[in-house]
C-alpha cells in the first residue's frame, strides 16, 4: 500500500506481521516521514507469471466447495499480506468470509487491526476455521456465525450477533454469491432461479437494513458484483443479472447514505481462482482454460483484489462513493 497518506499509526512505522499481528518496529532508520525505506522496496513482479496459468486440471467439487480441496489452492493473502494499522480497531461483517474474496478481504482486514466477523455456510466450516486461525494470530477478534443467507430471519440474526460479538460494526462486506452455469435459460429451473436472486439480491437487502441503524457515520458498505454486471457471459443468465443489480444499488444506496456519513461502493472482479468456480459456477471446459483470456493470460487470485476492500475500507478513501472498483486482468466495466 502507498504510505503517502498513511495514518499517523503507520508513520510511527507500526506494522503487522504475518499472522503476528501488530508490533512496533523500535529501530527504523532514518527516513523522510512516510516514505518507505530502501529496505522496504520491493522488486518489481510480472503480473503474467505471477500466479498459475491454464491449462488447470478438471476439477468439481460440491456446491458450495472448500478452498482447501482445490488444485491449486487459491491464495487468500495467507502468507504474504502484511498490514499498517489501516483499520486499525474497526468491526468487519464479511459474508462468504471463508473462501475466496471474503476470506481475502477477512484475512487483510484482521492484519490491517479490525476485529471480523464471518457468515458461510456450514458446510463450509473447514475453509472457515482456518480464516478464524488466521484473525485470531492476527490478534484480533474472530467471530464465526454459520447460517443461510437465503432466510431473512437469519440474515437479521446474523448482524444482531455480529454487532453483539463485535461490540458494534463499521464494515460491512457483502460479498456472498451463488453462481450456476447453464448453457441454456431453458435449463435455469424456478427454484434455481429464485436460489439465485434470494442469495444475490435479497440477502444484501435483508442484512444492510438490519445494518443500517448500527452504522455511524464513517461506516461503510462494500459489495462484490462482477464483470457480469457490464458484460455477461450467454452461459450465467441469471447470476449476471444479479451482479447487474448490485452493481445498480450500490450507487442508489450510496447517493441514499451519503449526507448520512456512509460510503457505499463495489467491487467488481473478472475470472478469479475461487471454489465458486469449481462447484457449477464454470463448466469443467471453461475451467481448464480459467482465467486464459485475460489480458494477463491468467485468472485473478482472491489476494489480488483485497488490497481493494481494504482501501474503500479504510478512511483515507472517504471520498469514493457510489464507485465500482474493477480487477478483472482487463476487460470488464463499461
Ligand atoms: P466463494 O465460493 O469462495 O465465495 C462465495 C461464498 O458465498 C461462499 O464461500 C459461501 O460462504 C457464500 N454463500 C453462497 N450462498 C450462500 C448462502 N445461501 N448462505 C450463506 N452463504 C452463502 O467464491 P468467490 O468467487 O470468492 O465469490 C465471492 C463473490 O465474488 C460472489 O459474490 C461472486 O459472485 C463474486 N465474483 C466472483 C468471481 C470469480 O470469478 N470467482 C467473479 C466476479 C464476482
Ligand atoms: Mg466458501
Amino acid at each position: 500500500m502507498d504510505t503517502k497518506n498513511d495514518t499517523p499509526l503507520s508513520r510511527r512505522q507500526i506494522v503487522g506481521g504475518v499472522g503476528g499481528g501488530l508490533a512496533v518496529v523500535a529501530a527504523a532508520p532514518a527516513m523522510a516521514q512516510g516514505v518507505a525505506s530502501p529496505a522496504a522496496v520491493k522488486p518489481l513482479v510480472d503480473p503474467t507469471t505471477k500466479y498459475p496459468r491454464p491449462p488447470f486440471k478438471g476439477q468439481s467439487q460440491t456446491w458450495p466447495g472448500l478452498a482447501g480441496k482445490m488444485e491449486p489452492r487459491p491464495d487468500h493473502g495467507e502468507t504474504s499480506y502484511k498490514g499498517s494499522g489501516r483499520l486499525a480497531g474497526r468491526k468487519a461483517l464479511i459474508t462468504g468470509g471463508d473462501s475466496g474474496m471474503g476470506r481475502a478481504a477477512a484475512i487483510a482486514y484482521a492484519r490491517e487491526g479490525a476485529d471480523v466477523a464471518i457468515n458461510y455456510l456450514p458446510d463450509e466450516e473447514p475453509d472457515a476455521r482456518e480464516v478464524v486461525a488466521i484473525i485470531k494470530d492476527a490478534g484480533r477478534k474472530a467471530v464465526a456465525i454459520p447460517g443461510d443467507l437465503r432466510d431473512e430471519a437469519f440474515c437479521v440474526r446474523l448482524v444482531d450477533e455480529a454487532v453483539r460479538e463485535l461490540g458494534g460494526l463499521d464494515i460491512l462486506v457483502s460479498n456472498a454469491g451463488r453462481q450456476q452455469a447453464h448453457d441454456s435459460i431453458l435449463d435455469i429451473s424456478s427454484e434455481q432461479f429464485d436460489w439465485t436472486m434470494k442469495t444475490n439480491i435479497y440477502a444484501p437487502f435483508w442484512i444492510i437494513k438490519a445494518a443500517l441503524p448500527h452504522l455511524k457515520p464513517g461506516s461503510t458498505i462494500i459489495a462484490t458484483t462482477s464483470e457480469q454486471a457490464y458484460d455477461p457471459t450467454p452461459d450465467l443468465y441469471d447470476y449476471a443479472q444479479t451482479k447487474a443489480a448490485t452493481m445498480n444499488f450500490v450507487k442508489s444506496l450510496a447517493k441514499q447514505l451519503g449526507p448520512k456519513g456512509i460510503t457505499v461502493n463495489g467491487v467488481a472482479p473478472g475470472p478469479v481462482w475461487t471454489p465458486l468456480q469449481v462447484s457449477g459456477g464454470a463448466s469443467q471446459d471453461k475451467l481448464k482454460k480459467f482465467g486464459g483470456m485475460s489480458a494477463l493470460g491468467r485468472p485473478g487470485q482472491p489476494v489480488e483484489l483485497c488490497g481493494i476492500y481494504v482501501q474503500l475500507a479504510a478512511s483515507d478513501g472517504s471520498f469514493a462513493t457510489g464507485q465500482i472498483y474493477g480487477a478483472s486482468g482487463g476487460q470488464g466495466q463499461p
